[in-house]
């Protein structure tokens, strides 16, 4: 398809009756990295959540378009059969449920081949060196924070998915951790085109994870956009100073 991509438009979100998104505008192709940073509670994790449909969170004006498809009037499991990802800045415990089961239960719903997801997951375990012992917990339960962040990046690689949306992904990850869940995700996007919207604070993760374009979310709006220079000035003058000057 030529005209893929995921569009954001005016988007406006409200949570518990408060407007959080004042207007985000963003367009994604396949294959690109867009960085969306921000002081914390500027709206960053209201954003990825918007997008995938938290009930919580109203969108109140705008719209949102994945290949040309509106989003925002599908049910969550549907938009993540239409190429959606989101991992969660939180991924949460599901005692009782395993990995296996989900990914399996997702494949079938997806109408694809089901038999061959446990040979993925291990091949993508061992890639982001995700211990095979964890592969039969419970969704999440008893994982550390880094291990819960290396189980979402795994999900990514075998549900196969077109965009992903990664809430503070490298949040708890040690630095070997970082390097591979950054590595792969670098190679999603140069092997399978999946185009992505990382919210992180810090630059480490984009040593690896090479950034098309940087947006800086303040006040629930994109308020400058630029590329990966712009991580070296956040860097040296701080939100407040990027945003005054
Ligand atoms: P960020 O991820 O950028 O740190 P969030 O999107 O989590 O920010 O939060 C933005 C603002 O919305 C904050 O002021 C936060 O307190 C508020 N908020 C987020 N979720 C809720 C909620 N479920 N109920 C009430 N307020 C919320
Ligand atoms: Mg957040």
């Amino acid at each position: 398809m030529t005209n893929s991509s995921l569009v954001i438009e005016n988007l406006h979100v409200s949570v518990s009756g408060k407007e959080i998104l004042k207007g985000v505008n963003m367009e994604i192709r396949p294959g690109e990295v867009h960085v969306v940073m921000g002081p914390n509670g500027s709206g960053k994790s209201t954003l990825s959540y918007a997008l995938m449909g938290h009930p919580e969170y109203k969108v109140t004006d705008g719209q949102v378009t994945l290949d040309g498809q509106d989003l925002l009037s599908l049910p969550s499991w549907q938009r993540a059969q239409n190429g959606l990802f989101l991992c969660l800045q939180h991924p949460i415990e599901v005692p009782g449920v395993t990995l296996e089961s989900v990914l399996t239960e997702a494949a079938r719903a997806a109408g694809k081949e089901t038999d061959t997801i446990r040979k993925q997951m291990i091949e993508e375990a061992e890639t982001i060196g995700f211990e095979e012992k964890f592969l039969e917990r419970p969704l999440n339960v008893d994982l550390s924070g880094g291990e819960k962040k290396r189980n979402e990046t795994l999900q990514l690689g075998v549900l196969g998915a077109r965009y992903a949306v990664l809430d503070e992904i490298d949040s708890g990850l040690d630095v070997d951790a970082l390097a591979a869940v950054s590595q792969r995700i670098q190679d999603f996007t140069q092997e399978q085109n999946l185009g992505v919207l990382a919210i992180t604070h810090f630059s480490r993760l984009l040593e690896v994870l090479e950034p098309d374009h940087i947006h800086i979310l303040n006040d629930g709006s994109i308020q400058m956009t630029g590329g990966p220079e712009l991580v070296e000035r956040l860097e040296e003058e701080g939100y407040q100073g990027l945003l005054d000057n």
